[in-house]
């Protein structure tokens, strides 16, 4: 396994709030931005010091970096250079690094676009959801079909041809015809990856709360069924299988080449330092893995700085940090969870979990006590066990939760 670390850097502002969506982001003012790059790259300096507190290794290079959120793209060019700057003042980034940007369509100025491929950003994900403009806008995105076709021709113009289209089955107004024409569209776009979600509602969104509350307003009443939307989700599979868009993991589907290098140290435990609200990292150490996530608050994580205080990453007197540093406890990864996680993550993946290698790393006892819930979730036709490796079936691949909990380890449980 490479040592090379990936680094998540969280931006929470978006430009509306999507009906479905309660991440940590929002419509925040544009004033924050540049309160919350500092405290970014604040936060960057101070990360050695606190892994080293608790032994961690930042490991020798980063070779992926991904801007999530939120919508990054809304970041000037001058805030993208402040990131970089101190990105590369506390990290090797390889010259090869595959770098991400998340983008919603029609919200990439020209300036940021050409100075993130100066800093050499070479990969975006455009938060499509549909191409039928009726489904979008009932979910509060801004955009028309229009435009996400005029933004993947820009940005190949400016030379990036790595792209992510992300899909939403399940969107209010949505149908088997409007949803196969989404696909469809998506795969004439020629793009190397597409990313297909089921639409999952926040009970705390304004659309969640509608649907427990029999509203009208955000469209409650037009969201498909549950069992209509995982129909369209297996059938997206075998379109975009059919079409040489491959799937490789639960949500995820490339051609030959193009999968996803940062998302893939996800699922294949690699270590990832995240930078943010609510950004999350996994780092190795002596004992395993140490996994910490930041604050999903945006005004405490400012907050630090308006008290003043010394930015602390991790409080290692206590081993967990108090409501006003950037970081929740540190949860110091043992054996028997780091077999259950690669289990779990490895499963998500297509080509499953290679058995040879989890005893390699974990001994047979673990993997012969994991034996009977394994075999029963085969019995149900979730799974498909091999003497040397398993994978979910298409079925489980769709109740891919239900297996999880399934697996949990007793004494874990
Ligand atoms: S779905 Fe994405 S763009 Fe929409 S509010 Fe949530 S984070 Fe922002």
């Amino acid at each position: 396994m490479s040592d090379a670390v990936g680094i998540y850097i969280s931006i929470p502002f978006c430009k509306a709030k999507c009906t479905f969506c309660n991440f940590a982001s929002g419509a925040f003012g544009a004033e924050r931005m540049p309160r919350y790059v500092d405290r970014l790259c604040e936060e960057m300096r101070a990360v050695r010091a606190g892994a080293d507190r608790i032994s961690a290794s930042l490991g020798g290079s980063v070779d992926t970096v991904y801007f999530g959120g939120g919508t990054p793209s809304l970041l000037s060019a001058t805030q993208f250079r402040q990131i970089f700057d101190a990105l590369r003042g506390e990290f090797d980034v390889a010259r090869d690094a595959e770098i991400t940007l998340e983008c919603a369509p029609g919200q990439l100025g020209d300036e940021t676009l050409d100075e993130l491929q100066r800093q050499g950003m070479n990969r975006i994900s455009f938060g499509v959801q549909s191409f039928v403009d009726r489904e979008s806008a009932a979910v509060g995105r801004l955009h028309t079909r229009e435009q996400c076709e005029a933004e993947i021709a820009r940005v190949r113009r400016a030379g990036v041809g790595e792209i992510n289209l992300d899909l939403i089955a399940g969107l209010p107004h949505q149908t088997e015809e409007s949803w196969k024409f989404s696909v469809d569209q998506a795969i004439a776009s020629e793009v190397p990856h597409v990313s297909v979600y089921l639409l999952e509602v926040d009970e705390d969104s304004r659309l969640g709360r509608e649907m427990l509350e029999q509203g009208t307003r955000y469209g409650a009443a037009a969201v498909p069924s549950e069992d209509d939307a995982a129909g369209w989700y297996e059938q997206a599979c075998l379109t975009l299988d059919d079409a040489g868009v491959g799937q490789y993991e639960i949500s995820n589907f490339a051609r030959s080449g193009h999968r996803s290098r940062h998302n893939l140290k996800y699922w294949t435990r690699q270590p990832y330092l995240g930078f943010g609200v609510d950004a999350h990292s996994m780092l190795l150490t002596a004992e395993g893995a140490a996994r910490f996530a930041n604050t999903d608050d945006l005004e405490t994580y400012l907050g630090v700085v308006v008290e003043g205080g010394p930015l602390r990453l991790f409080d290692s007197s206590q081993g967990v940090s108090s409501s006003s540093s950037f970081c929740s406890d540190v949860d110091h990864i043992g054996a028997e969870a780091a077999f259950e996680e690669s289990l779990f993550l490895g499963l998500r993946l297509n080509e499953g979990v290679d058995l040879d290698r989890v005893r390699d790393q974990f001994g047979d006892a673990m993997l012969r006590a994991a034996m009977p819930a394994l075999l029963e979730v085969q019995d149900a036709g979730l799974l498909e066990l091999y003497s040397d490796r398993m994978r979910l079936t298409t079925r489980g691949r769709l109740v891919s939760n239900e297996v999880f909990s399934r697996l949990l380890i007793p004494s874990a449980a």
